[in-house]
């Protein structure tokens, strides 16, 4: 049986590796971290992912924690009233609504998540090798395997792969990134009845994501802020107290917006490690890697698109690539994985990733009119609300009534006369 090598034990490494191993490949998967050492370390992501992604864990059967997770069915989008948090007590929202998910969403800790997939792995015959492999070790293991994916995220590994400048339009990072895991937060007065992702924007200032998810600790929730570069929510580095880094959090709600925070006054973090600060530039890469010794290696998911995550995609993108790549190493059977299938593979992948990549950069700038207008607009047509939300799960229906405000507009008009 054919072999194969990946490098990194995240969302698309081992969805790769157990797809793999279950259609009979021989599989070796270096992660730099133990399952104990994932589990007990510190959170990732918010990692909430939609029907599509979902879906290619059932087919699977990986979805584990399906039962257990919090069923997501919603996707809310508040808008803070201009000036409102010069006043915090007549703050209000401009824009509130929320649009019904045709399928459910769910975020299951990736702590839980990749600690409990790396065993599976290894139950079930898996060559697992506990190493942080560098390019050397690459060039030594690559010529031993039939494949070498590189599935190792934004880690240092990301050098062999040149930047597409052409598909990266922004050379530093747009937000400044600070997530807190919290027990304690009380239901939600909006719609009670069922679970949401709330995406809260303050203008010109950044967002604040709120969600339900499961953790080591079981349910809880995160509290996830992207603030604009040298703003005020860009005030998280250098806060290395984790309790520090909640109460920033909260005073940052209280001022920018309090209708979360009433929510939120008993939070409490689920564990030491349920922070996280951080930024990173947006960044497509070209998707073959050449080693020194002139072998080839296969970038896949955040290695090759990593978005920012202000639209929630990067754990969906990374299942959509892991499904993708599994279906092309399968319908190639003996043929060997030459560069000319890395490339095939890659833009197979691409044809939905382009559309992740384009609403993502075009979510980070500041809204023009016409979107502005479809967001405010969801709040008095449910039909517009709904399609906003369940474009989470599939973005390429962007195309069809966000970006022009031509076909904004049509499709305004089509849900009003
Ligand atoms: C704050 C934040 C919030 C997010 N929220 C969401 C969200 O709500 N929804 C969503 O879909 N996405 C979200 N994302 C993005 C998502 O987490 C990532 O895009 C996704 O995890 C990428 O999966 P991956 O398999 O490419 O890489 P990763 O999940 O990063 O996995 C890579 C693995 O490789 C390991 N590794 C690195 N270097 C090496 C090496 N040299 N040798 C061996 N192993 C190595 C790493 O330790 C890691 O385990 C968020 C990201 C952040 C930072």
């Amino acid at each position: 049986m054919r072999k194969i090598l990946v490098i990194g034990a995240g969302q698309s490494g081992l969805q790769l590796a157990l797809g793999l191993q279950s259609k009979g490949y021989e599989v070796t998967l270096m992660s730099n971290r133990t399952a104990d050492e994932i589990r007990a370390g510190r959170v990732m992501s918010t990692q909430c992912m939609f029907h599509t992604a979902l879906q290619h864990e059932r087919d699977l059967q990986i979805n584990f924690w399906e039962s257990q997770a919090p069923r997501i069915e919603g996707l809310g989008v508040s808008v803070a009233a201009p000036g409102s948090h010069e006043a915090p007590e007549g703050s209000q929202r401009a824009i509130d609504w929320v649009g019904r998910l045709d399928g459910y969403a769910q975020s299951v800790d990736q702590r839980v998540k990749m600690a409990g997939w790396m065993e599976t792995f290894a139950q079930r015959g898996g060559q697992l090798v506990i190493h942080g492999a560098a390019v050397s070790d690459l060039d030594f293991f690559a010529g031993r395997y039939d494949l070498t994916l590189v599935s190792a995220g934004k880690g240092e590994l990301v050098s062999m792969f040149g930047r597409n400048p052409a598909r990266s339009p922004y050379d530093a990072p747009q937000r400044a990134l600070a997530v807190s895991y919290v027990h304690g937060v009380g239901p939600r007065p909006e719609h009670p009845e069922f679970e949401a992702v709330r995406c809260n924007l303050v203008p010109g200032v950044g967002e604040l994501f709120v969600m339900p998810t499961l953790t080591t600790s079981g349910r809880a929730d995160i509290l996830f802020w992207e603030g604009i570069p040298g703003g005020p929510l860009d005030a998280f580095q250098g806060v290395t107290d984790p309790q520090e880094h909640l109460d920033l959090t909260l005073d940052l709600m209280k001022t920018f917006l309090p209708w979360e925070y009433a929510r939120a006054t008993k939070a409490e973090l689920t564990d030491a490690n349920g922070t996280l600060a951080g930024r990173y530039a947006p960044t497509v890469r070209n998707p073959i890697g050449r080693l020194p010794s002139g072998g080839l290696v296969l970038g896949v998911a955040d290695v090759v698109v990593a978005n920012d995550p202000i639209t929630g995609q990067g754990s969906n993108s990374a299942a959509k690539c892991a499904a993708s790549y599994l279906s092309a190493i399968v319908e190639r059977g003996e043929r060997p994985f030459d560069e000319e299938w890395m490339q095939s593979a890659f833009d197979r992948y691409w044809n939905t990733a382009q559309h992740v990549t384009k609403w993502t950069n075009a979510m980070l700038g500041p809204p023009p009119e016409h979107v502005l207008n479809l967001i405010g607009a969801a709040g008095q047509l449910q039909p517009a609300a709904d399609r906003f939300a369940n474009g989470f799960d599939d973005p390429s229906d962007f195309e069809n009534f966000f970006y022009e405000p031509e076909k904004t507009n049509a499709y305004l008009a089509s849900l009003t006369s």
